[in-house]
């Protein structure tokens, strides 16, 4: 480990120490992020800030957490802080950026800068699984490849490491000098530069000189010259792959298989081949460029070419599925190293659901230098992420990780994965957490299959990382100050309960809703503690509104009035309480004109006190009804005005739905409440680059070849007109399809082609028309909905909205939560 003092960081980010507690010494992890907090003692937090967040308002969190040396950008009191050190700079990105370059000069080794549109992480994952007996690797996580990605990456440098790896990406002109100081690739390479991407630049010209920018003190650039021009790059050797003879990688044939690609290729004197496990030509290309940089690098290519044919898909997914016996599993048993086990563990920690929490860890394949140091880590990680219980496989966490544990963590350990499998009926699994986590060859998916619950093939996958994306892209519109209320009644519109406020609520979501009382409770009962308001608190559910601390919405004088009469025989004040009012939606909500006589009420003891008011827009998403939504404003205006007035004090005004937010940002008030853009629905889904988040998929149970005159399904209504293949999948009305997309009104979706459906939809299959379509096979999956196939459309043809369609979407479909 390197070391830095505290004099040495402000010498280097030229910060200014404008406090310094005794005896704090050594820097050795960067933070930025107070709910990440692993190593606190070692750790200097950057309160970086941006147009929505001041990480200036985190300090006391980290401080809480043991934190004790802090970069920040503007004067704060930091009398508050007594044991902390305080280094005042004018920028905290810049000077997280300035430590890093610096920490970078300190490395001799050489250093590849990856950048371009596509294929940047699959490029530098492929590399680690290429390269990693030959050097000590260090690489970027998961794809940090931003202006604060890259800084944290680059900052896992260390004496050991022979080989670096890492991401640059960027969104807009001016930030690829700042990526280019901090990597100072010696080796660059391009991959392709798609149109694909809104990338922020006027045209492709602009683009690609912009990322060429990575490379201004490189040695060689790779790239391919069958996609880009040659580039001129002043003074810098390039290393082009290409059919075209002249390259110093000569591409000379590209044979697909069935499941292989073999492509022969000279370079020199030497003409040689290799074989991929993939097809497509996007993975074959991303193989041509590692293939260059083992040329280039002059690796013996008989000690990669069994590694191209073991090459993996990149999974970036973390995913979460439930298991048996009321436990939540996290399968991540693709890749085993340092910082993917950290991101795993962040996600455990995320998932508070349950208290309890396992992990289930193979060896790690490391070499003997690596291993001590490595296991010690390990050790240290589990502590702080406060698992419980570890299971081992294999002899070398046996030996060096187990006997490193702290007492809390009790531990088994099996010789092999197989060993476990035998034994894993009598170990008890119960109410927690389980992440797996270990190196491919110990196939430890065998055991999440045995853990995970068995539904059949029909899954609905939520994308954690997109719920985020749309959330922040929802942000963009609204002042920084404006709160979200997240909206996460009907099982969280379908997509699941706990996962999805555990989410919110860890992206610091100021309110959640739920329509009914026992939602709230489910979601307490699973460790949420934001504020909950319940929109349809029926009075039989009172106890447990107030024992679970719920706030209900009032909404008319009978609810108001049994809530009082309760409040007063259980002796509660000032209990939370949302008043809802109606200005036009007529559905809930007390009447303009019953405004006095709710102000008597609320005002004639002191056992309620209201948190907000709010209303609900009709037809937010309508512009030719906006005449009527500022009606609805404006009487919602004199309401809280009243309401304020009379009551003497103040509270929180919402209106805004999600199109609200989208269509009417000046109705924002104090919150805002969202629903469905949050999944990524919205008609200014484009607009705003919001992602849809949900993905219905099954599987194909059975093909068959039909003939003219034969029929599909009951009452005969698919008929056969010309030779045709029929495809059953796994899903019917009773998973939530609806059945009038039945004879050809809706379609779904196979490797990508439109399937229609041919015949009625029956309770738990469907039938698809495959005749057209290629290269299908029994077991392929399926797409019902998704990000290719919008649940708009779905909902559209079967004559109703994405809402209906979303929500009713059975609970025996499993879900499936991932992050990217
Ligand atoms: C469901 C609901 C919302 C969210 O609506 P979206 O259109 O899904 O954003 C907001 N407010 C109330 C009162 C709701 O019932």
């Amino acid at each position: 480990m390197l070391h830095y003092n505290i004099q040495l960081v402000a010498e280097i980010m030229q910060a200014r120490i404008v406090q310094q507690a005794a005896g704090n010494s050594y820097v050795e992890h960067l933070l930025i992020d107070s709910r990440r907090v692993i190593h606190p003692t070692a750790a200097l937090f950057f309160a970086i800030t941006t147009n929505r967040r001041d990480g200036h308002d985190f300090i006391k969190e980290a401080y809480n957490k043991g934190v004790r040396c802090f970069a920040i950008q503007k004067e704060i009191d930091t009398r508050l802080f007594p044991e902390a050190s305080f280094l005042l700079v004018t920028d905290t990105l810049k000077a997280l950026q300035q430590l890093a370059a610096y920490h970078r000069r300190r490395f001799a080794i050489p250093v590849i800068g990856i950048t371009g549109s596509n294929g940047k992480t699959i490029v530098k994952e492929w590399l680690y699984q290429l390269l990693n007996e030959h050097y000590s690797i260090v690489r970027s996580p998961k794809s940090y490849n931003s202006q604060v990605g890259v800084p944290l990456s680059v900052w896992q440098m260390q004496p050991q490491h022979t080989l670096a790896i890492f991401e640059a990406g960027i969104s807009q002109k001016h930030e690829m000098e700042a990526l280019q100081q901090i990597i100072a690739p010696t080796i660059g390479i391009l991959t392709n530069i798609g149109e694909a991407h809104a990338e922020g630049f006027a045209d492709a010209a602009e683009k690609l000189n912009e990322k060429q920018k990575l490379f201004s003190s490189a040695e060689t650039v790779i790239f391919s010259t069958e996609k880009l021009q040659p580039l001129s790059l002043n003074n810098i050797a390039v290393y082009s792959w290409g059919f075209a003879a002249g390259n110093p990688l000569v591409i000379q044939t590209i044979n697909k298989h069935l499941s292989e690609t073999t492509i022969t290729f000279s370079a020199g004197v030497t003409t040689n081949s290799i074989t991929i496990p993939f097809v497509d030509d996007a993975s074959i290309e991303n193989a041509i460029t590692c293939l260059a940089v083992c040329m280039y690098l002059q690796v013996p290519l008989q000690r990669v070419q069994e590694k191209f044919l073991q090459l993996r898909p990149v999974s970036l997914r973390l995913e979460l599925k439930s298991g048996i016996h009321n436990t939540t599993i996290i399968n991540d048993s693709y890749s085993a190293d340092l910082s993917s086990l950290t991101i795993a563990l962040n996600m455990l920690q995320q998932q508070g659901q349950h208290v309890q929490r396992t992990v289930i860890l193979s060896d790690f394949q490391l070499t003997a230098e690596q291993e001590v140091a490595t296991y010690r880590s390990i050790a240290e990680l589990l502590q702080q992420h406060h698992v419980q219980r570890l299971l081992t496989v294999g002899p070398r966490t046996k030996a060096l990780l187990v006997p490193q544990l702290s007492a809390a963590i009790s531990s088994m350990s099996f010789d092999s994965t197989a060993a476990l499998e035998q034994q894993i009926d009598s170990i008890p699994f119960q109410n927690e957490t389980i992440l797996l986590k270990g190196a491919r060859v110990f196939e430890l998916d065998s055991i999440a299959q045995l853990l995970e619950q068995k539904t059949h093939q029909t899954v609905l996958e939520i994308n954690l990382s997109a719920i985020t994306r749309n959330i922040r892209a929802h942000q963009q519109l609204l002042k920084p100050s404006t709160k979200i209320m997240a909206m996460v009644k009907a099982f969280s519109y379908g997509s699941g309960s706990y996962e999805i406020a555990n989410l919110l609520q860890f992206m610091k979501a100021d309110y959640l809703a739920v329509a009914f009382t026992d939602e709230g409770v489910a979601l307490r009962k699973a460790g949420i503690s934001l504020p909950i308001m319940v929109m349809n608190p029926e009075p039989v559910t009172f106890d447990a509104l107030i024992d679970y601390n719920l706030e209900p919405e009032l909404f008319s004088f009978s609810i108001l009035h049994a809530f009082e009469s309760f409040l007063e025989k259980e002796g509660i004040n000032s209990y939370p309480v949302h008043i809802k009012i109606d200005t036009g939606m007529h559905r809930l909500g007390f009447m303009p004109s019953e405004l006095q006589e709710l102000v008597a009420v609320l005002t004639r003891q002191p056992i309620f006190s209201v948190q907000s008011v709010f209303s609900h827009l009709a037809a937010s998403e309508d512009p030719s009804e906006d005449a009527f939504t500022l009606q609805q404003a404006s009487l919602f205006d004199d309401a809280c005005r009243y309401l304020e007035t009379s009551l003497g004090y103040s509270f929180l005004k919402h209106l805004d739905n999600s199109s609200g937010t989208i269509r009417h940002p000046q109705l924002q008030y104090d919150m805002v409440r969202l629903g469905i853009g949050m999944y990524g629905i919205s008609p200014a889904a484009v607009k705003l680059q919001l992602e849809e988040a949900l993905t219905l998929k099954t599987t194909i149970a059975q093909i068959k070849q039909l003939q003219p005159g034969e029929t599909v399904g009951y009452n005969r209504r698919g008929i056969i007109t010309k030779p045709s293949v029929i495809a059953t999948v796994r899903i019917g009305y009773a998973d939530g399809y609806p059945r009038n997309l039945g004879n050809g009104i809706g379609h779904m979706l196979v490797h990508g082609q439109k399937a229609p459906v041919i015949g009625t939809v029956c309770m738990d299959m469907t039938m698809l028309d495959i005749t057209d379509l290629t290269d299908v096979k029994e077991g392929d999956e399926v797409i019902v909905f998704g990000p290719q196939l919008s649940v708009t459309t779905v909902a559209k043809q079967s004559g109703t909205i994405a809402y209906e369609v979303m929500t009713g979407i059975n609970q025996r479909v499993k879900r499936v939560y991932f992050e990217e």
